[in-house]
């Protein structure tokens, strides 16, 4: 049974704190301040090994951590001291790894599909270790994503957790991914007023070093004398569009 809090955002029963996945601050910001204002308690994890290069990913990091510290809420990621498994940070080869085969991807494609559900299920595998019973993403509030992949990604997650599980037959609490669209009820408009308000910085591409726009960042810096690493250095890569304009979280 489900109760409705507000028009659009559908609470499930005897949801109280989440595990919300931060894509990044932007996006992160609207979604936790209606959270707080419905008397949900979110726990913010950074998982996005996808993002490329890695000063990139730091930035970004940084931003959300400092978007949390603001708001006196808990953050982590996995360089954390307070995670439960704290262990190795960036892991891009890693994450290149979960995608391989798939650089070819256009847009809303099968990569990106893959990029979902990898970072779904370490967000699953981190709230079970955090014994928070619900999960959701801050990429399901982005209108350069498709949700129905990012739902389905997560609902995934949740499935492939459960299973693992079952086949061990541990005591770990089970968890369940919270499909929202979080664009809904203003929370896009407040987002961007947000977005200003904290001065956040402002991405103008999704992340990994096959989105176009990403290309595109690339060129823009070198032809204002700033090295990067180009396309042509980077194995297997076609440059390929995953957003449509600025601030594509
Ligand atoms: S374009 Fe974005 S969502 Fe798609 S694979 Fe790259 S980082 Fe992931």
């Amino acid at each position: 049974m489900q109760k409705q809090k507000s028009s659009h955002i559908i609470v499930p029963e005897g949801l109280t704190k989440v595990l919300l996945h931060a894509c990044c601050a932007p996006c992160s910001s609207a979604i936790v301040e209606w959270l707080l204002a419905h008397g949900i308690e979110p726990v913010i994890y950074y998982f996005n090994p996808n993002i490329y290069p890695q000063e990139e990913y730091e930035i970004r990091k940084q931003e959300s951590k400092r978007h949390a510290e603001s708001l006196g809420i808990r953050w982590l990621d996995d360089d954390s001291a307070d995670s439960p498994t704290p262990c190795c940070g960036y892991g891009h080869e890693q994450w290149r790894e979960a995608v391989k085969g798939l650089e070819r991807e256009p847009e809303r494609g099968k990569r990106c599909e893959a990029c979902f559900y990898y970072r779904l299920l370490a967000t699953a595998k981190k709230a079970q270790e955090l014994g928070i019973t619900w999960f959701a993403t801050t990429l399901a509030s982005s209108r350069w994503k498709n949700l129905e992949q990012v739902n389905a990604a997560g609902m995934r997650a949740e499935a492939t957790l459960s299973n693992q599980q079952s086949a061990i037959s541990n005591q770990l609490p089970h968890v369940n991914f919270w499909a929202q669209n979080w664009r809904k009820d203003g929370l896009q408009d407040r987002r961007n007023e947000l977005l200003k308000e904290y001065g956040f910085y402002n991405q103008l591409y999704c992340g990994c070093e096959f989105a176009v726009a990403f290309g595109k960042a690339v060129a823009s810096d070198a032809a204002h004398g700033i090295k990067a690493t180009p396309a042509s250095a980077l194995p297997n890569t076609t440059w390929t569009s995953c957003v449509g304009g600025p601030n594509k979280g």
